[in-house]
């Protein structure tokens, strides 16, 4: 069975936060990691009513540098130190991320034990392990910016009836098979692809603020759950398109277009506060499975 990623939308807000609402983050699990996408103002707060522990916190990526998606860090690394964290912290970024945590490192100057390490990404694949990556590409905001990919990889599996029916020993021959090496024991030949499974692997997509761009589409494809900013509905169309950001409707369009399960809508304006359907409604005119989520609301996969 495969393990499970676990979704928490710590903050759903877009520039001003509201009462019900907190600015940009989103905690995605898996295993051991604990990664913070974006970390608006208040975010340890919101780690605190979740009933999170900040010190899971293995890496942070930052869609962009506007306000609410940046002001909690400080914050936070403040926290992280007065509450004995030690592990390495990863922070990425687009361009110019390293020059900003050098400068806010420089104003807010606090004693801590931990190293942090920032590096900076355009598109591509950033980190990889055996089970998973982290891939990043370019999105089109004004200032550099960043749509975010966690991919877990497909996996072989072993067919353990066919295994248990040919008689072969457990052991590293076996291994091999799983590994898609054909193998030849008691002289006879074994191929991999006839003992073997695939079992797929899952992708999360997410896509903070941008304008509508052709690179979104094939970035996100085949997402089981697709995060994207939805600021406006199509009603506010052309205030969308000045101010660099998608309608929800333009959201459902990408979901469909790039063949996803699930759409989350999130980073809501206040303008919306009492109308959320109609962002709900716009999205669900092109795509059905969509989701509008609240501040705290959890999503397994
Ligand atoms: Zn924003
Ligand atoms: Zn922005």
């Amino acid at each position: 069975m495969t393990k499970k990623i676990k979704l928490i939308f710590l903050g759903t807000s877009s520039q001003i936060p509201t009462a019900k609402r907190n600015h940009s983050a989103i905690l995605l699990s898996y295993e051991g990691e604990s990664i913070l996408i974006d970390c608006g103002e208040g975010t340890q707060r919101q780690f605190r009513k979740a009933r999170l522990n900040l010190c899971r916190v293995t890496r942070i990526l930052i869609s962009h540098w506007h306000s609410d998606h940046i002001l909690g860090i400080p914050g936070l690394l403040s926290t992280l130190a007065l509450s004995g964290y030690t592990k390495e912290l990863y922070i990425y970024g687009p361009k110019g991320t390293k020059e900003f945590m050098r400068d806010l490192l420089k104003i807010f100057n606090f004693q801590k034990k931990y190293e942090i390490i920032v590096e900076e990404t355009n598109g591509g694949k950033f980190f990889e392990t055996k089970e998973f990556y982290l891939e990043s590409e370019r999105m089109h905001h004004g200032i550099p910016t960043n749509a975010y990919t966690f991919v877990i990889k497909d996996k072989s599996r072993l067919d353990k009836k066919k295994i248990k029916k040919s008689k072969l020993p457990f052991g590293p021959l076996l291994g091999k098979l799983k590994e898609g090496k054909d193998i030849t024991y008691n002289g006879k030949k074994y191929r991999a692809k006839d003992f073997t499974y695939k079992e797929k692997g899952k992708k999360v997509s997410v896509v903070l603020d941008t304008l509508i761009n052709e690179r979104i589409t094939p970035f996100v494809k085949n997402s089981d759950i697709l995060i994207c900013e939805s600021s406006f509905s199509s009603r506010n169309n052309k205030e969308a398109k000045e101010h660099l950001h998608l309608t929800s409707k333009q959201c459902g369009e990408i979901a469909k277009k790039s063949k996803s399960d699930k759409l989350i809508l999130t980073h809501i304006s206040q303008r919306y506060e009492g109308n959320i359907k109609e962002l709900l409604d716009d999205a669900k005119g092109v795509f059905k499975n969509t989701e509008l989520v609240n501040d705290l609301d959890e999503i397994e996969i």
